[in-house]
């Protein structure tokens, strides 16, 4: 007999990742920095301790709480996930049913109308006006999930924590806040702390970004009482594997050492910044920096595909959208050889 692929799957295609062996990659906004000998020995003890004939604490008991520690929040409105993704996924599994609206804004994080797909809703795109995100177009659809980043991928802008909350205040919607890049941002503007404030919102955090641990797969998902049973229920049970709750869990413990390591790349990409900044100055109206609030810097570039395939010619990878460039922050080494490129490609004297 013949199967036929049901609608929402039909067109899928498995997500790919610029592959290839290029020596500088700019392209996926993870974190330049490795750990240092000292964490590597933490890692090694903590994989040690690893009951690997066990199954891993459904509840990630350890890594829930040394993650609230480290932000300072109660562990009790955390529920740990295999990367902010599985979370996307499971939260829009458990607050939606079939046909229910789900809104995003674009540009922003592609993942999400992907899972909102998936589950079954309408996946309802809002076009930004200047890549401004405004909340309020999304205030007439009577939608089931809000769903956006803050600062946003890719734009790398943020918008400011009291048009958040009174967006949140104003909408039955379930508002989920995305603030995978905050730790880059200014925490002023994160609705972290104050998610028993409402009975509909949910913030996302990672450790792939600001603990630069894209590899161990450890998402957070912060929310009230009520929403955290819901999330825990619905979860499979076994979700975030036991080396992962182990090793995160040693690194949000010690505090210092993340703060040490966000303060690094948020210091690198100042540096970025300025001198991109000069590049830009050198070829009036042809660059122009959006945005740079997460650890990438989001540009307008008149030359977007000869740019990109200049760079790469020269062994590094950044992102394109269209006529947007999205650069994830690199080592200081990293960032000289991306600004000498650019200056190659357009014809200017090399700082180096
Ligand atoms: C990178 C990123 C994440 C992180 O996803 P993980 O699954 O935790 O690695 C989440 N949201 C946005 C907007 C991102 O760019």
């Amino acid at each position: 007999m013949p199967f036929f692929l049901n609608a929402k799957v039909r067109d899928l295609v498995p997500y790919e990742p610029i592959m290839g062996d290029f020596p500088v990659r700019l392209d996926a906004n993870e974190s330049f920095l490795r750990p240092d000998s000292v964490a590597f020995e933490e890692i090694a003890r903590a994989v040690e301790g690893v009951a690997f004939n066990r199954y891993p604490d459904p509840t990630a008991a350890a890594l829930t709480a040394a993650f609230a520690g480290y932000y300072g929040i109660d562990s009790t409105r955390v529920t740990a996930g295999n990367g902010s993704d599985e979370l996307l996924s499971v939260l829009l599994t458990a607050f939606t049913q079939q046909d229910d609206k789900v809104v995003t804004f674009t540009p922003d994080f592609s993942m999400y109308g992907i899972y909102a797909t998936l589950s079954g809703c309408e996946h309802m795109p809002l076009e930004k006006k200047n890549g401004q995100l405004d909340l309020s177009a999304a205030q007439g659809i009577r939608a089931r999930v809000v769903l956006f980043s803050n600062p946003c991928n890719p734009t790398s802008l943020t918008i400011p924590a009291e048009e958040i909350r009174r967006f949140v205040r104003s909408t039955p919607a379930l508002v989920v806040l995305d603030e995978a890049y905050m730790d880059f941002s200014d925490p002023a503007n994160s609705l972290l702390h104050e998610v028993d404030e409402y009975e509909n919102l949910i913030v996302l955090r990672t450790a792939s970004k600001a603990l630069g641990m894209a590899s161990l797969r450890l998402g957070f998902a912060v929310t009230n009482e009520r929403l955290t049973a819901v999330l825990r229920a619905v979860k499979s049970p076994y979700n975030v594997n036991a080396v992962s709750q182990a090793i995160g869990t040693a690194l949000y413990s010690n505090r210092a050492r993340v703060r040490a390591g966000i303060e690094q790349i948020r210091a690198e990409r100042d540096k970025l910044v300025d001198l991109f900044n000069l590049v830009v100055r050198q070829v009036p109206g042809q660059l122009a920096l959006i945005g740079a609030q997460a650890n990438f810097l989001f540009v307008h570039c008149t030359k977007a595909d000869d740019v990109v395939a200049y760079l790469k010619e020269q062994g590094i990878i950044i992102r394109q959208f269209g006529d947007f460039l999205r650069i994830t922050v690199g080592s200081a080494e990293e960032n000289t050889l991306l600004l000498a490129a650019l200056q190659e490609f357009y014809g200017g004297e090399s700082y180096a």
